[in-house]
């Protein structure tokens, strides 16, 4: 038997037998490239995921409200109790208190504000650490918040190449004026999920506060914020977590920061529920997390979202990540022996959903494979990337992309 053919009757034999395989019948999945063309392999849900079918009816939901009730419904409905219910679906996920966690915002404009209070340049503590090849959205927040604080970010923004103990020695070199470190769970190019509990260790020991930017991390891997001791954290809502494209974002902040004194960017949807319609001059933050939200929340934006934590709580995080582990494993050996040499997988052990794969033939092999109906990511040089979600995809799905991969690589 072909290798590709034994993987396939084994991948039948792993999505029978398993109980989750029927959740991926709780999601949209994209049309065909043609009418009754091949079925789309999706693997980008580390971009966008996929919409769960309990969304439009949780929107459509949130739509009768506001045309029934109009504002009544912050009071009448549960509008005003959104933020807290989403936290509480939200803080399992990523190993937190739920007065650790809120909900709302975006990425970068969460980081920026989590910066605020975070990153206070001062007294020869100067610098950040982050990753070499960190998300650009991420070295542009970091250069310009330096640039805010009449710094140069040439010289105070340290960037790491490489593995956990390169970031710990860095750590080390740069003791006594590190201010901050800044680090992705999961750097998104090579897929290596950073060991985050000792980075965050090693970094307070050093008297740097620690920021995780868990984008790719959140829903993904197994996180335990609280216990690693994180001082912040912020993620979005439209990768792993399904919540929808531009999904509002989330983020931490540990337990021991509430009722800080620290400065922060405040605005009204931060102050203390208690007191925020009495419409108050001075500000008083909510306990918890929340009392870094700044705006009025956007309840249509969190429906969907809401419907996709309602599932990850309905089957368990644990199960999926256990799924998850297996589906990943499955594809890295069926790329090895179904293509053997011409496809290298570059992401190390430590990872998550994400497969970073060096390809023969560059652009042209993606853009086959694209033509063949899979959805992957492309980064350049030569990189594809492709994220099998244990919500969505089958073990027979990583076999069919093991076929069109090989049908796409150069002729040799
Ligand atoms: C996806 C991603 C972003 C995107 O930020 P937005 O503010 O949501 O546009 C930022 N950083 C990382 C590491 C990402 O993976």
């Amino acid at each position: 038997m072909n290798p590709l053919e034994s993987l396939a009757s084994e991948a039948a034999r792993l999505d029978a037998a398993d109980p989750l395989t029927p959740l991926r019948g709780r999601f949209h999945h994209p049309d065909p490239l043609t009418p009754g063309g091949d079925h789309i392999i999706y693997l980008t849900g580390n971009s966008l995921g996929l919409q769960p079918r309990s969304a439009r009816r949780a929107l459509e939901e949130r739509m009768v409200q506001w045309d029934s009730m109009a504002v009544r419904a912050w009071h009448d409905a549960d509008w005003m109790d959104i933020e807290a219910s989403l936290a509480e679906l939200m803080a399992p996920i990523v190993g937190a208190n739920p007065a650790e966690v809120a909900v709302g915002g975006s990425l970068t404009a969460n980081i920026h504000h989590l910066m605020a209070t975070f990153y206070r340049p001062a007294d020869g503590r100067t610098k950040i650490l982050m990753e070499a090849d960190a998300f650009p959205s991420d070295q542009y927040a970091v250069a310009s918040q330096v640039d805010w604080h009449g710094l140069v970010p040439s010289a105070e923004v340290v960037m790491v190449e490489g593995d956990d103990d390169a970031v710990l020695e860095a750590i080390e070199i740069h003791r006594e004026s590190l201010a901050l470190v800044l680090l992705a769970g999961i750097n998104y190019y090579t897929g290596r999920v950073f060991d985050m509990g000792r980075i965050s260790a090693a970094a307070r020991s050093a008297g740097a506060t620690v920021g995780l930017d868990l984008a790719h991390a959140a829903g993904n891997v197994p996180l335990r914020l609280h216990d690693w001791n994180v001082d912040f954290a912020a993620w979005c809502g439209y990768k792993y977590l399904n919540g929808g494209p531009g999904a509002p974002a989330a983020f931490f902040v540990h337990e021991q920061h509430h009722g800080t004194e620290a400065p922060r960017l405040a605005g009204w949807w931060g102050h203390d529920p208690a007191s925020r319609f009495l419409m108050p001059d001075a500000f008083s933050p909510a306990p918890g997390a929340a009392g870094w939200q700044i705006s009025t929340p956007s309840v249509l934006a969190l429906a969907p979202l809401e419907a996709s934590l309602s599932l990850f709580r309905e089957v368990g995080f644990e199960r999926l990540v256990a799924r998850s582990r297996r589906l990943t494993a499955f594809l890295d050996r069926a790329i090895q022996e179904a293509l053997g040499t011409r496809v290298r997988v570059l992401t190390p052990p430590e990872r998550g959903a994400q497969l970073s794969l060096k390809v023969e033939g560059g652009r042209t092999t993606f853009e086959r494979l694209s033509a063949a109906g899979v959805v992957c990511d492309w980064r350049e040089p030569d990189v594809i990337r492709a994220a099998p979600v244990p919500m969505y995809n089958s073990f027979g799905e990583m076999v069919e992309f093991c076929e069109r991969l090989g049908a796409s690589l150069p002729d040799s």
